[in-house]
């Protein structure tokens, strides 16, 4: 069996020190959970940055002070998102990108309403900006995909030159407004993409472990964190978001191998970045 790549989300945009008071919310806490999840087994780090209150931002200063508390102390892959605050613009989505060159970028390929409460937007000329940005910048996209409809859009950069091919999707399956968190839906879209594409996928909240499990059944790669999912089990608030990651790899090791970062740059295909 194939290595297995284990993505960290430790923080995201939404969750509070309320819902789990082990969210890393400063460059300093995100930079050390990092490192801890690194030492635990995780391959990726998908980062968000938040304001001094807490909330999601596109800060630049921000996303170059914790990746270099990263990269002083680890060799994880880097993977910082482009859709951190929903009221930042295009360009801000951008600029971090440019400054600090991770070896992956998210790509959210369309627009959906957001929780049922606003939009979130990629307008077709910001997803046409941000695959040439990401290309000359020698940045992969990681395809967010949350329904089908984002596949296609995807297949259709892909063919315009503006994703480069072999692609990496992530399935991001159960947020209100994109496609429920269930093993129809996710084998659905695995037999929707390019064949030489790699892909990893994940369930929000109580979907969590369902997908996981079916994501390493079908060969896939996994993402774990507090971005996604608060709980360890039903009632139970995970510790840290070492603890979830430590849980995947002792799953993985039962069936397979868990990649280093260095098997995760082999794996998409990126240039080491440390
Ligand atoms: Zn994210």
């Amino acid at each position: 069996m194939a290595k297995t790549i284990i993505t960290v989300a430790p923080t995201g945009a939404w969750p509070s020190k309320k819902d789990n008071p082990a969210i890393p919310l400063t460059p300093r806490e995100i930079a050390d959970d990092v490192y801890e999840c690194w030492q635990a087994g995780a391959a990726v780090a998908h980062l968000h940055m938040r304001d001094a209150e807490g909330r999601g931002s596109m800060d630049k200063g921000r996303f170059i002070e914790t990746v270099g508390l990263i990269r002083e102390r680890c060799d994880i892959v880097l993977n910082l998102t482009t859709s951190g605050d929903l009221n930042a613009t295009d360009e801000t989505r951008m600029a971090h990108l440019v400054a600090i060159k991770p070896e992956l970028a998210s790509y959210d390929a369309g627009t959906m309403n957001w929780m049922h409460k606003t939009l979130f937007v990629n307008h077709p000329e910001f997803l046409e900006k941000l695959g040439r940005t990401m290309i000359e910048n020698g940045v992969k996209p990681e395809i967010e995909v949350f329904d089908s409809g984002m596949l296609y859009n995807a297949i259709y950069y892909i063919k315009q030159g503006v994703i480069k091919a072999p692609a990496h999707f992530q399935f991001v399956l159960g947020a209100p407004g994109g496609m429920a968190a269930t093993v129809d839906n996710l084998v659905f879209l695995k037999n929707l993409l390019p064949a030489e594409a790699t892909w990893s996928a994940l369930g929000i909240g109580a979907s969590h472990l369902p997908i996981l499990y079916a994501a390493l059944a079908m060969g896939g790669h996994v993402r774990v964190g507090l971005e996604d999912n608060v709980f360890y089990s039903k009632g139970r608030l995970a510790k840290s978001n070492a603890e979830l990651v430590s849980r995947t790899v002792r799953i993985i090791q039962e069936i397979g191998e868990v990649a280093t970062p260095a098997d995760a740059r082999a794996i998409l295909k990126v240039p080491a970045r440390v």
